[in-house]
């Protein structure tokens, strides 16, 4: 069995309690690695170390930083398919999705910030006989904290930024889904990062998440993960005064219109609703339609949806693999039993799947469809994060906007529609972070990402990262 460590100061170490947590793989429902459960003392050890490398990283020029940050890249791109590998072995996702999405993705992550941050200027004002100059300094050692959903597509997310501007990082992946984390680990090693500038921590949130939140050496948390862990790390971390950045769920709704492109429409909704096994923030999991168009899509749509493939993550063809965990299948399942309760109908799916041979106890569900209940009931307004959609019906654009609107999150929404004017007023009377037009998770890393109300606080990606891991202090001379 693969034992994972976790690393500090450039090396390998064991958890200093000697206390371990399996890893089964979800495709199987079998143990195939265990890992580190770290606590409060394996923090302070990367704190020790983070504290001794930060002179050394942080006095670095951008060029020299960057220049290690390519080199982890390069590394990345030499392991790409045993990464792919592990990421799906690891999460459940269709191998297809590692390589097309997931490892592409983290290796534009640390390019993109890597080079970023060559770019980044400080801001001047002057005046008659003073100026003005702000600088953007590292603050010190930053928290990273992220889900299990798309393990290494986020833990670099956040993790890129951080280092790109100087900062050392305790770093921790989902225990979930530990292993490519541990992997990148050794990358950084091979490309030659200075050790202490970025620690990985492995176990579990209540022990080494909290500690890390409540250290209070670790001066800034970016957070990514569910909207009850973001409340509580935020209850820990403000009254530290420490920088938060929380990125946390979604409710998000697909609003189609009669006037929309049916055939891609269907073709993009069953991507936006079941890609990952409906396990990403940005999903769309509320599909609202126009009533003129209401029977259109849902035929064709159920028809698509009944054409997906579920299985063994690693055969060609799967379309949707395992749920990342036994309480996560549980949580999924009793959703679409709570739909059933609430009134709604299935129009497809709704049960477990045992496919035959190796994963026969694995965690899968039928991609599951349901119609028949109003916004405001449960099935509705809370975040099933599985392959669960509800359909909508209604009337009028106003009717789309309140439906919309309608939930405490703000994550992303996707609108369908040929009618120009009427996409940018829908977009502007959405409450959501991220709208997108005529399509769904198209990626523009310089552009700022993230939720309103319960879906977050803050923005990552492009300047806004950057800035977030940085100290803002301006400078007045007078000449
Ligand atoms: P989670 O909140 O359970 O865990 C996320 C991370 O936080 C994990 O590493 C976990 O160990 C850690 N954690 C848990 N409790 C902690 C605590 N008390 N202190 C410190 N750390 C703690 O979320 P999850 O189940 O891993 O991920 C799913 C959630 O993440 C969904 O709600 C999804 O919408 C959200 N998500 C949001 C985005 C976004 O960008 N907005 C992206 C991906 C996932």
């Amino acid at each position: 069995m693969k034992e994972l460590r976790n690393y500090i100061a450039g090396a390998w170490q064991s958890p200093v309690k000697n206390q371990w947590l399996d890893n089964p793989e979800p495709a199987t429902g079998k143990v195939y690695s265990r890992l580190p459960d770290s606590t409060a003392e394996d923090v302070q050890m990367a704190v020790d170390a983070a504290k001794k490398a930060f002179p050394i990283w942080s006095a670095m020029s951008v060029e020299e930083r960057s220049h290690i940050m390519l080199a982890i890249a390069q590394e990345m791109k030499l392991s790409f398919e045993s990464l792919a590998e592990a990421e799906s072995k690891d999460q459940g996702k269709p191998i297809h999705l590692s390589k097309v999405m997931d490892i592409p993705r983290a290796i534009q992550n640390i390019e993109f910030f890597a080079t970023e941050i060559l770019h980044m200027a400080s801001e001047s004002h002057g005046t008659k006989g003073v100026l003005n100059y702000t600088v953007h300094a590292p603050i010190g050692i930053v928290g990273c904290i992220s889900p299990w959903n798309l393990p290494l597509y986020l833990f670099t997310w956040k993790i890129a930024p951080a280092l790109a501007t100087g900062n050392c990082v305790i770093a921790k992946p989902s225990e979930l889904t530990p292993l490519t984390a541990t992997m990148f680990a050794e990358l950084c090693m091979k490309a030659g990062l200075p050790p202490g500038v970025l620690n990985i921590l492995h176990g579990n949130g209540k022990n080494v998440g909290s500690a890390i939140v409540e250290h209070p050496d670790i001066r800034a948390i970016s957070f990514t993960g569910g909207t009850v862990t973001g409340e509580h790390i935020a209850s820990k971390a403000a009254p530290m005064f420490k920088k938060l950045s929380l990125e946390l769920g979604g409710k998000n709704p697909s609003i189609i219109f009669a006037d929309c492109d049916m055939q891609e429409v269907v073709q993009q909704a069953v991507r936006s609703a079941f890609t990952n096994q409906g396990e990403i923030c940005l999903c769309g999991s509320r599909i609202l339609i126009e009533d003129s168009v209401y029977e259109v899509f849902r035929d064709a749509f159920i028809q698509k949806v009944k054409q997906l493939n579920i299985g063994d993550p690693f055969e060609d063809g799967t379309n949707l693999g395992a749920l990342v965990s036994k309480s996560h299948w549980e949580k999924v399942l009793s959703y679409i039993q709570l739909a059933k309760e609430e009134g709604g109908t299935i129009l497809c799916g709704g049960s477990p799947v045992h496919p035959q041979g190796r994963c026969q106890d694995g965690w899968f569900i039928e991609p599951t469809v349901i119609e028949g209940l109003g916004n405001d009931c449960r099935t509705n307004q809370e975040e099933i994060f599985g392959p669960v959609v509800t359909l909508q019906r209604f009337s009028s654009e106003e009717e789309a906007i309140a439906l919309a609107n309608g939930t405490k999150y703000g994550l992303a929404a996707n609108v369908w529609t040929q009618h120009l004017a009427k996409a940018h007023r829908i977009a502007h009377a959405l409450d959501f972070g991220i709208v997108w037009i005529n399509c769904w998770l198209i990626r523009d890393l310089r552009t700022p990402f993230g939720g309103m109300k319960d879906s977050g606080v803050g923005r990552e990606g492009g300047f806004e990262a950057l800035r977030f891991f940085t100290e803002t202090k301006n400078v007045c001379v007078k000449f």
